[in-house]
């Protein structure tokens, strides 16, 4: 889809007033009562409502400015991880007293529309933390360079059906215990088009499409996380002869951090120290995602402490800020000491009266432990 400020015809720094009144004098311009039957009127009304939905909301205004469509995928169309909702029936109601001038499916005429096309991208951990651009590849259709999409061959045109006269549809009349049915049918000679092509397109063999493989470049928002969904608008296959295109929906997989894990918009890491650390003190080096921090661990840190770096954890994808990097200290027990460290560990014990297991392990093994 084009971009939303020209669809508006506004410039990037515009004003949400410009914004308004640019969107008000396009939608009556364009709008399907002003237009009976123009296809591309109603197709471009669309667009325009869908810019404005995006550029009088300031964040989703924000989002479009940094990320394109895809900061903003939902908008129009609902119901996605950005929480679209409201969606094109918010600006009929505002503007035009209610009632959407579209049905919910096209008309029996004219080309469909492609198809919603889903595929499944993996990124790296830190590419969802603080966004990306992810080459996305998808099996896709795509309009036939060679004939405009049209799928009419070359010098030739697609003329309109005379079975038809270019509905698309006819009407059937039969009598029946009721009296005279009258019903819609799609006409057999055009497949519903309300168009024929005599001499089809050679690249695509009248179908106006071509099945391709092709590499999107997606941008993925900063804060995205393992389930998130991305819709791209317009991004989806072509439909034949013209038609316009469905949706592409990217579902994102996070790979695992070897360190790191996600609770949240939190970070979340554990780090080991050993009895020594954890009991006199240490001033750690922390690999964080940000770059090295200094972490110091007071005397006395008990296990399962947990210190929080704040707002150095993921940025929140629907509003803004980050959150926390939190840190849980694991204490290490040493399971093999020199004879010169279990001394002098033996010495401590017996400074503070504690009793321990004696050096001698063949007797202490005798000893039955209700335990296991
Ligand atoms: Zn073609
Ligand atoms: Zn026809």
């Amino acid at each position: 889809m084009a971009d939303y400020y020209e669809l508006l015809g506004v410039s990037r720094n515009a004003s949400a007033d410009e914004i308004k009144k640019a969107y008000r004098t396009k939608a009556r311009q364009l709008h399907p009562d002003a237009n009976p039957g123009d296809a591309t009127a109603e197709e471009k009304f669309k667009q325009v409502a869908q810019a404005y939905e995006v550029l009088s909301d300031p964040d989703a205004r924000a989002r479009y400015d940094r990320f394109g469509e895809a900061g903003v995928s939902g908008a129009g169309g609902g119901g996605d991880f950005f929480g679209g909702g409201g969606g094109l029936g918010d600006i009929f109601e505002t503007f035009f007293g209610g009632g959407s001038p579209f049905g919910q499916q096209r008309g029996p005429s004219g080309p469909p529309r492609g198809q919603d096309l889903e595929v499944v991208a993996d990124l790296d951990f830190e590419q969802a933390v603080f966004g990306a651009t992810l080459p996305v590849n998808v099996r896709t259709a795509l309009s036939c360079d060679d004939c405009g999409g049209s799928g009419a061959g070359a010098g030739t045109q697609p003329v309109k059906c005379s079975e038809c006269n270019g509905q698309g549809q006819v009407q059937r009349v039969r009598q029946s215990i009721l009296g005279q049915m009258v019903t819609m049918q799609a006409c057999q000679r055009c497949r519903g088009f309300g168009r024929v092509i005599a001499t089809p397109c050679a690249t695509c063999s009248g179908e106006g499409r071509v099945v391709t493989e092709k590499t999107f470049q997606v941008d993925v928002p900063a804060g995205v996380d393992t389930g998130s969904t991305l819709r791209l608008t317009g991004r989806g296959a072509v439909g034949p002869r013209g038609g316009g295109a469905g949706d592409l929906f990217v579902h994102l997989r996070v790979r695992p951090h070897d360190r790191y894990e996600r609770d949240g918009f939190d970070l979340v890491t554990v780090v080991e120290v050993s009895i020594a650390q954890a009991t006199l003190g240490v001033s750690l080096q922390l690999p964080t995602l940000d770059g090295d921090e200094t972490l110091v661990v007071p005397a006395g840190t008990q296990p399962g402490r947990e210190f929080v770096l704040k707002r150095r954890g993921v940025p929140r994808l629907q509003s803004s800020g980050r959150g926390d990097l939190r840190v849980l200290i694991s204490v290490k027990v040493p399971t093999k000491l020199s004879d010169d460290e279990s001394r002098l560990l033996r010495q401590f014990a017996e400074a503070r009266g504690e009793d321990v297991a004696p050096a001698d392990t063949s007797f202490f093994s005798k000893i039955k432990s209700a335990f296991s």
